[in-house]
């Protein structure tokens, strides 16, 4: 069991974690990175890239995530591979327990945790992941053009997605398991004017169904929730959005989160409601929830935590002064 200390904990290594950590690296902060169990974070689960800016040809998202990882570690941030399993905020410096009992002490404290796409749990899913089956329609919907998709799902996110996806698709349906959407009423209303969308309602999702060589989606086999009735609709690309689950549950009752479970932090800012303890990427954002937008927010943490602590040491200076 060891005790790793540092200026600044940074947990997670995708985009938002890594950013932070060059910008903490560069700052003199010698920063930690805790990897967790996804080094480099939901990126490594992609193939193409092309929205993250700097690359005129697609790239690779495991590449990426190399890459930053390697810049981290050459301005002097320390990797380490472990998973933070219980906090203690409530003085600093910050204490962290990892899984096998090592300790983690940070002056301050960078959550980049990131968010995981909810999935419909079904064997076909996964299996067909990447390969036609999407959990992002910004990130993947450009490989659909000209193609027939479908987005499940009735909240905001599946109804800005189909609508994003109409970009590149003709051929757009939005597949429901009730008769209604929780999306907000100007969203629907855009989505019931659009003439390339229809709406599948009280349909589930019971079977992705793969062909062709290689191996990719090709229908969907449904079932009317009220009715009973099985259908199959022949489909390209299919767009799971039925929500997205921050990873803060090692934070609920040390942090504030919102109701959806994400990390509360300033407006246009990353500081959490504790000081000394800073909020990027994913896990504090519902709305963007992109790589460039993680690494960011990753950037404006380290910024918030250098002047933080240079604040703090400054205020505890001229305490010990005046003693
Ligand atoms: P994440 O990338 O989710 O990283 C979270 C990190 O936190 C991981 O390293 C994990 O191991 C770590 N972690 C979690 N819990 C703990 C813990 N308890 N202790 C220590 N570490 C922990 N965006 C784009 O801009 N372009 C794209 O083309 C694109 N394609 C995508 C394709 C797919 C399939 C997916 C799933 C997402 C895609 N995205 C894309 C979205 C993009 O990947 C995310 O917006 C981005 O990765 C968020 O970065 P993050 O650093 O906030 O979190
Ligand atoms: P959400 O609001 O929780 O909606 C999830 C949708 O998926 C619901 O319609 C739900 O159906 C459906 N669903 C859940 N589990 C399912 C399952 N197993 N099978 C089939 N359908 C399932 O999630 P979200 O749309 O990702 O939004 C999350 C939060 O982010 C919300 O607060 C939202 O307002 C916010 N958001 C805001 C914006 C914006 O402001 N522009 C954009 C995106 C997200 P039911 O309706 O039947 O429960």
């Amino acid at each position: 069991m060891t005790t790793h200390k540092t200026r600044m904990l940074i947990l997670g290594s995708g985009p938002a974690g890594l950013s932070a950590a060059i910008y903490g690296a560069r700052a003199g902060m010698e920063p930690i990175v805790v990897q967790g169990i996804q080094p480099g974070g939901q990126l490594t689960t992609t193939t193409d890239v092309e929205n993250y800016p700097g690359f005129r040809d697609v790239i690779q998202g495991p590449w990426l995530m190399e890459e930053m990882q390697a810049q981290a570690e050459h301005v002097g941030t320390r990797m380490i591979w472990d998973q933070i399993t219980s906090v203690d905020l409530s003085q600093r410096p910050f204490r962290l327990i990892g899984d096998g009992g090592d300790v983690y002490e940070g002056e301050t404290l960078v959550i980049a945790t990131g968010a995981q796409a909810k999935w419909l749990g079904l064997p076909s899913e996964t299996h067909l992941r990447g390969k036609g089956v999407s959990a992002c329609a910004t990130c993947d919907g450009f490989f659909y053009r000209g193609k027939k998709v479908a987005v499940i799902g009735g909240g905001n996110t599946a109804v800005e997605e189909a609508l994003y996806l109409t970009n590149h698709s003709p051929d757009v349906t939005l597949i429901h398991r009730r008769d209604s959407l929780r999306a907000e009423k100007i969203l629907q209303e855009r989505l019931f004017k659009h003439p390339n969308i229809k709406v599948l309602w009280n349909t589930a999702v019971e079977h992705f169904v793969g062909g062709g060589e290689p191996e990719g989606l090709v229908a969907l086999d449904l079932k009317n929730t009220v009715t009973g009735e099985k259908s199959r609709l022949d489909i390209d690309g299919g767009f799971v959005a039925i929500g997205h689950a921050p990873a803060t549950e090692l934070f609920r009752g040390h942090l504030a989160l919102d109701e959806d479970g994400y990390l509360i932090v300033e407006k246009g800012g990353t500081r959490t409601n504790v000081p000394g303890v800073f909020g990027c990427g994913d896990v504090a954002d519902k709305t963007y929830r992109q790589a460039v937008t993680a690494a960011g927010t990753g950037c404006m943490a380290a910024l918030d935590a250098e002047r933080f602590l240079a604040e703090a040491e400054f205020e505890a200076e001229q305490a010990s002064e005046a003693a």
